[in-house]
């Protein structure tokens, strides 16, 4: 939230919630999480080939379809029958890709290990650290070559190589909340691209700890009162907070955050 708009953490600190629009193509990203879900599953097929993968991710589809209204009921109240079937059509040109890209990667990674970095050992698990005053949880928790690692569930698009700066900064604020619980180093964590059906590896560097730490202490800083500069960018036109927030930064220092 502080990377789309530190103004959002200043309200949402305050109790207002941000009520994002239901849209078809944010549904297609629920889909594609719900699919991303039974990856583990699907994947312990043993004939595994294009054919039969497309038609597991279909009948995976449907039944997350249907399971969708039960799983977000809040988020899904204003949405009706037809924005679902749209945003299912999104989901559903997409599991080519997915298919032909998860096969790809149990041939890269071979079928044991790319199970083991898809299936978890916890789902969701909550984690908190006093000392960073920083609380989170990763989609699920892996045991990969012997190390836990922390991996996270991403929608929408995904770069060439590697994983996105801010996907890269979340993996990093769960690492040293795992490092904190399970008193162990940890150096890498796992993005899952579920619209692209592509697993990432990523190594965090003592780079990307200091930009963690530096965001909490903003972040902090936020919560305690300071009210950031306004972010004029393409979320306003969406935002719930766009009335309130038309209130001038408090000083020039708020230009920093
Ligand atoms: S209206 Fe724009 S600047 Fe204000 S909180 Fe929303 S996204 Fe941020």
């Amino acid at each position: 939230m502080y990377f789309g708009c530190p103004r959002r953490v200043y309200y949402t600190a305050r109790g207002h919630e941000l009520l994002l629009d239901i849209t078809s193509s944010r549904i297609e990203r629920m889909l594609e999480k719900e699919l991303a879900l039974a990856y583990p599953e699907l994947m312990k097929g043993a004939s595994l080939n294009a054919d039969s993968l497309n038609l597991a991710l279909k009948a995976t589809l449907e039944r997350a379809a249907r399971d969708l209204p039960l799983l977000y009921p809040r988020e899904l109240k204003a949405a009706n029958q037809s924005l679902l079937e749209e945003g299912k059509a999104l989901a559903e040109a997409r599991l080519s890709e997915i298919g032909t890209n998860l096969l790809q990667s149990l041939e890269e990674y071979g079928k044991k290990n790319f199970l083991a970095a898809l299936t978890p050992i916890k789902s969701e698990p909550f984690l908190a650290s006093e000392r960073l005053n920083l609380k989170g949880f990763p989609s699920k928790l892996v045991c990969f070559e012997e190390k836990l690692l922390p991996s996270i569930i991403k929608t929408g698009n995904c770069p060439r190589n590697g994983v996105w700066a801010q996907d890269r900064f979340h993996a990093t604020a769960l690492i040293l909340l795992l490092e904190a619980e399970y008193e162990q180093n940890i150096e890498e964590a796992f993005v899952e691209y579920a619209s692209h059906g592509l697993l990432r590896k990523v190594k965090i560097r003592a780079l990307d700890r200091r930009e963690v730490l530096k965001v909490c202490r903003r972040v902090e800083k936020i919560k305690s009162g300071f009210m950031p500069e306004k972010k004029e960018g393409p979320l306003c036109k969406h935002c719930s907070f766009s009335k309130q927030c038309k209130q001038k930064p408090s000083s020039l220092l708020s230009k920093f955050f």
